[in-house]
């Protein structure tokens, strides 16, 4: 079998979402869990939160329906809402929450008869300008959605653009907004995604909103007291598959991009990008070979990428490499790949096998 693998620590998960809650204690937090838990397998985080988590965030159906098929029966909420009329007797039917964010969502929503009604989160577009209802709409909507027989509970959500950013201003004005539009509106708030949940204790609200925190990745680019308590969920390893050694100005892998400067020993590891790692990457991406730091050298290939093994003592074929994990965050990765570290985990393939500890 091929060695490439990624392993997930589900303890890690349920670290990191406690800490979500313990920031605003008596809040609620959906976990976030869309894109397949942002690449840890949304079944088994949801199995693993499923005595502990308040409600379970996804993208659209699909992942939603995959979590009920799989026996998860805590409240999941669509957080774009609905794409078309025919999802909503499966909202109906599997019992989910559902976020209305335009138009053409609410007249959907108003038109169906539901059997029971459903909780429903009205969003509005305070800044961040992708998705949500302007102030002005968002009260006249929010009137018309309470008198609606298909509405259990009514909530107030909206998006920060920017909260990952924490002494810039945008974050403070958009809750600005939200927060005087909502005033006197009832029912619950939520605004906080990751950033903003550890960050940003004044747009708390009544239901946090983590993802990628939840999964041991920090959402700031430098060091923080409280994302520094985040334990790394996933770690990617793979062997050494090959290893050449070549004297001065030899050109390692598709289109010569690194050339050798001293004699070097060249390790061939079983990772490309047609398993998910960044062909943006460039000369010098750290990695780990017997756990010493490295680099990558040369164009990452499908199925294979090359890294200096010149500093690692006694290496052979079949020596463990770590991509990312506890000792290298995926986040410093990702830096040296033109990619967040978003990108990094979601877009891992179907090729790297996951394992759960
Ligand atoms: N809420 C909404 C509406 C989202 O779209 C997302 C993710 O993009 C989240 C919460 C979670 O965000 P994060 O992963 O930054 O915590």
């Amino acid at each position: 079998m091929r060695a490439l693998r990624a392993e997930v620590d589900l303890d890690a998960i349920r670290h990191n979402y406690r800490l979500a809650k313990q920031q605003k204690p008596g809040a609620r937090a959906v976990a976030t869990v869309k894109a397949n838990a942002y690449g840890h397998g949304a079944v088994q985080v949801a199995r693993a939160l499923a005595d502990e988590a308040d409600a379970f965030g996804v993208a659209c159906i699909e992942e939603a329906i995959e979590l009920r098929e799989a026996g998860i029966e805590r409240p999941i909420l669509l957080l774009e809402g609905f794409f078309a009329a025919d999802e909503l007797p499966l909202i109906d039917s599997l019992r989910l929450s559902t976020a209305i964010h335009c138009e053409e969502q609410l007249a959907l929503f108003a038109s169906y008869s539901f059997k029971q009604p459903v909780d429903v989160w009205l969003k509005m577009d305070s800044g961040m300008h992708r998705l949500g209802f302007f102030p002005e709409r968002f009260v006249e909507v929010f009137a018309l959605l309470q008198r609606h027989p298909g509405v259990a509970t009514l909530g107030k959500m909206t998006h920060f653009a920017r909260a990952d950013e924490l002494s810039c201003d945008y974050t403070r004005k958009q809750w600005h907004t939200f927060s005087e539009t909502i005033a006197s509106l009832p029912g619950p708030v939520s605004a906080s995604n990751s950033p903003a949940t550890l960050g940003w204790p004044m747009a708390h609200g009544d239901w946090l909103r983590p993802g990628l925190m939840l999964y041991g990745i920090s959402p700031y680019a430098e060091s923080h007291p409280l994302a520094d308590q985040l334990k790394p969920a996933m770690c990617i390893s793979s062997e050494v598959i090959a290893v050449r050694d070549l004297s001065v100005g030899e050109p390692v892998g598709y289109g010569g991009r690194f050339v050798t400067t001293a004699p070097t020993r060249v390790g061939v590891v079983a990772m490309g990008y047609g398993d998910g790692f960044p062909r943006q990457a460039v000369d010098g991406t750290p990695v780990l070979v017997n756990g010493v730091r490295t680099r990558l050298i040369g164009r990452v290939s499908m199925d294979m990428l090359t890294v200096d093994l010149t500093p690692v003592e006694g290496v052979a074929a079949g020596a463990r490499v770590e991509f990312w994990g506890s000792d290298l965050k995926v986040a410093e990765v990702a830096s040296y790949c033109d990619a967040i570290p978003y990108e990094l985990v979601t877009k891992l393939t179907r090729r790297v096998p996951l394992f759960y500890k």
